[in-house]
């Protein structure tokens, strides 16, 4: 049984699939038949990008899929010069052919979800069954083992049970199973948390295919003096969202004329003067986030067997650096390894998988929130040393494409970070460094 059929429960029942003769998601949402956003989502009206190693799994996983969204006219970043990105105030290199064979798919959000349900519901042995909300988990009578959920349909009856051999709690950053555990006598697990209070407000435009040149996605990182940034993402040949965000204080408005000069600061002028031209197809709507929170189930001493925490529910990321959906894929490579070595002590080896795979990015998201001054939290010396040289390494990237393509192979979560930390990668950002200090006089 997976709780929640949204990308961690979806993700999670095609692990499962492999294993199980039969996998349940049920979700309390009414899922949509088209690419349509739904209330149990409400980021999906937000700018969602895959990173490469999501992309690759859905590539393994899910064979066709990505070709098949871009036959139906999405849009797909292959080369540099199609991607402005400027993480923390600097232009990366967009010269250079790309060596990495992942390109970035452009789906929006309710697409990429549609198109892996349709692909689930295609398994025999899947059954998604939605306006069905789980209420509480059933305990076995010693205590030791989840041996199923109780449910509610939301179109009336009383409370069922069904049961499982396993159930995957994936019903997002809320995480019922903190409460759960509690009802059955076990302790909760530790939580790690930055209060980061950000807001995402967006939009969806129509502009005239080609009106910014090559460009597909032109994504602006806040940057220390200006906790703000902006997503500009094309998803078909005339449509594209624009997503602004804002740390704590520093909030989008969700007025039209204000939402636009909000952007005015951020965006390069020339994108910002095809904004203005833009024809608008919905009003801004906004989303707050207000902490990235990761749950330590991998250092619980005590949990029940048939039981396992997903997605969000495990660790919810600072949205800006697009790691959730991948975080999911890499915790579905973990559970198809932990369930390669069989069923016993299930939970113990899924969380202590999944936090190994899920740490670079937990790290990686809170550097950089922590480069801000505006993020509060304490800043120890390997934060502010790492924080110093990501910031020259991406000084000397603006223009060495070399470097560009390690930080961004990086940033994708599809190599370690120690690649950034190699001596001949160390002398370039030196060099690179170097030659960007004015002449002495
Ligand atoms: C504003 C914003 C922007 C984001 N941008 C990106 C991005 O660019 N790239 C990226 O990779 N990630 C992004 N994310 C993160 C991404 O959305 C999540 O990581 C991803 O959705 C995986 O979440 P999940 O399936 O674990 O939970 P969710 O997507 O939150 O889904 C939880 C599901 O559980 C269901 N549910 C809840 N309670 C119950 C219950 N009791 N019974 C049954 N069903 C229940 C809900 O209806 C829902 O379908 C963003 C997040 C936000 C907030």
């Amino acid at each position: 049984m997976v709780l929640g059929a949204s990308i961690g429960g979806l993700f999670a029942a095609r692990a499962l699939s492999d294993t199980f003769d039969r996998v349940t998601l049920v979700d309390r949402d009414t899922l949509p038949e088209t690419d349509e956003n739904r209330k149990g989502v409400p980021q999906g009206r937000h700018a969602h990008a895959i990173l490469p190693a999501g992309t690759k799994w859905l590539q393994e996983t899910f064979p066709g899929l990505l070709e098949q969204f871009e036959a139906d006219g999405v849009s797909v970043v292959r080369e540099p010069d199609e991607m402005h990105f400027a993480p923390g105030g600097h232009l990366l290199s967009q010269k250079g052919r790309r060596r990495d064979p992942i390109p970035t798919y452009q789906p929006n959000r309710p697409q990429l979800e549609g198109g892996v349900r349709a692909r689930l519901r295609a398994l025999p042995n899947i059954e998604i069954i939605d306006r069905c909300e789980a209420s509480g988990l059933i305990n076995s009578p010693d205590g030791r083992r989840v041996v199923g959920v109780r449910v509610v349909d939301r179109d009336g009856g009383a409370e069922r049970e069904i049961a499982a051999d396993l159930v995957v709690d994936a019903t997002g950053r809320g995480g019922r199973t903190t409460r759960w555990l509690a009802d059955l006598g076990y302790d909760q697990p530790q939580e790690d948390r930055l209060a980061i209070d950000i807001k995402y407000v967006s939009r969806n435009l129509k502009m005239a295919p080609g009106a910014l040149g090559s460009k597909k996605v032109v994504i602006v990182g806040a940057c220390p003096g200006r906790p703000t940034g902006a997503t500009f993402l094309q998803h078909g040949d005339d449509h594209w969202m624009l997503t602004l965000i804002g740390y704590g204080g520093h909030h989008p408005p969700t007025d039209p004329g204000e939402f636009l000069e909000f952007a005015k600061p951020i965006l390069p002028p020339d994108v910002f003067e095809v904004l203005c031209a833009a024809e608008p197809l919905d009003d801004p709507v906004a989303h707050r986030y207000p902490a990235s929170v990761r749950r330590r189930y991998e250092r619980l001493e005590r949990f029940p067997d048939g039981l396992l925490v997903f997605g969000d529910a495990l660790c919810s990321f600072n949205p800006v650096y697009g790691q959730g959906m991948s975080a999911a894929a890499l915790q579905a490579e973990a559970l198809q390894d932990a369930l390669a070595q069989g069923r016993d002590q299930l939970p113990r080896r899924f969380f202590k998988t999944a936090a190994r795979r899920i740490e670079v990015a937990w790290q990686m998201a809170l550097g950089s929130d922590l480069s801000l001054p505006e993020v509060p939290g304490p800043r120890p010396l390997p934060v502010r040393v790492l924080n110093a040289y990501f910031g020259w390494l991406m000084t000397a990237a603006e223009h060495d494409s070399a470097l560009t393509q390690e930080f961004v192979k990086v940033s994708s979560l599809l190599s370690p970070p120690t690649i950034l930390l190699t001596p001949a990668t160390i002398g370039r950002v030196v060099v690179g460094n170097l030659r960007r200090r004015p002449p002495a006089r």
